[in-house]
């Protein structure tokens, strides 16, 4: 009978068959319906073809000389992790051990020989069927993968300055709490904004106002420059960051240093009474954590520092604890 000329895709299919009749004549049948076909007529030659050409399909003659068909089923298998090559078994055995055998060793169906070129194209086609989908599902779940860590960036950083955002930071405030009262070690609080940053928005536009706003991000990002100091952009043009095992008198160093940093930069602002350039105001609170310490009363302590900055003109950065600002500080150094 003549086989039905499927119009399935053509696949690259590997033929393995000790006897060179059997696989020349497997050879031509999947040929003359337009599939591929790579020839091996021993294990050695079949794993290497198998490595080189990564074939559609595997069909697999059980009985060889040497590495039986099982063999070369677990070594394909091997050398695949994560992948799947559908693998077909050939064989003139029939029992239900030898179907059990094989699939046992990683193939995926098994045809009696002599093969009917019906029955192997109808294989064919359900395997082909089972790696489409199967490729599908590898295609969605990478998908998802994706989605999931957009999700992820999406809910922790800040799309205009690529810092963390204030949810992110929360979480991190709270973990920064949780370890120094665990290490009795002083943790400090900033939060600071950019002075007159309305009148900035209204002189030089919000275009300029978001460059602002990322220059700024960038500066405060590289004056935290130990590991486990983090800064994210906490809303609008505020600003906060958690500096872990930092002392009352280091904070204030680094509140210098930052403002240093800043005016160094000097980023123009047309219309501020306090410079000619984009200046900071900074609340700052540190304490060693104990059991009764919240993110939130650090929070209010470190706004309450920032709004005392403000008062005061500006351009300086308050400590809660010290009742004391960056300029007094600077002061205080040089009597
Ligand atoms: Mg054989």
């Amino acid at each position: 009978m003549n086989a039905p000329n499927f119009s399935a895709p053509s696949l690259n299919i590997l033929v393995v068959d000790d006897q060179n009749a059997t696989r020349v004549a497997l050879a031509a049948e999947l040929d003359r319906v337009g599939h591929r076909v790579l020839e091996a007529g021993d294990a050695e030659w079949a794993l290497q073809l198998f490595a080189r050409h990564r074939p559609d399909l595997v069909l697999l003659d059980v009985e060889m000389p040497g590495h039986d068909g099982y063999w070369i089923a677990r070594e394909m298998r091997a050398a695949e992790p994560g992948g799947w090559t559908p693998i077909i078994f050939l064989s003139r055995m029939g029992q239900d051990q030898d179907v059990w055998r094989g699939i046992e060793a990683g193939g995926d169906d098994y045809l009696i020989k002599p093969v009917s070129p019906m029955v192997l194209h109808a294989k064919l086609r359900a395997m082909l069927r089972l790696a489409q989908m199967r490729q599908r599902l590898v295609q969605l779940s990478e998908e998802l993968r994706h989605a999931n860590n957009q999700l992820h960036q999406l809910s922790s950083v800040d799309a205009l300055t690529g810092l963390m955002n204030r949810r992110a930071l929360d979480a991190r405030l709270q973990q920064e709490i949780e370890q120094a009262r665990r290490d009795g070690l002083p943790l400090t609080l900033v939060l600071c904004d950019v002075d007159h940053f309305k009148r900035y928005n209204d002189s030089h536009g919000h275009v300029e106002g978001d460059a602002c706003l990322r220059s700024i991000g960038r500066l405060l990002q590289e004056t935290c420059r130990r590991p486990s100091d983090c800064v994210g952009r906490y809303g609008g043009e505020e600003f906060a960051m958690v500096l872990p095992n930092t002392p009352r008198s280091g904070a204030m160093t680094f509140a210098r240093a930052l403002m240093r940093t800043v005016a160094h930069a000097q980023l123009p602002h047309h219309d501020s009474p306090v410079s000619p350039h984009v200046t900071l105001s900074g609340g700052i609170t540190t304490c060693v954590p104990d059991a009764s310490t919240t993110a939130e009363g650090l929070l209010i302590r470190a706004d309450d520092a920032l709004y005392h900055a403000k008062a005061s003109g500006r351009n300086r950065f308050f400590s809660y604890e010290m009742q004391m600002d960056t300029e007094e500080h600077r002061h205080g150094l040089m009597r």
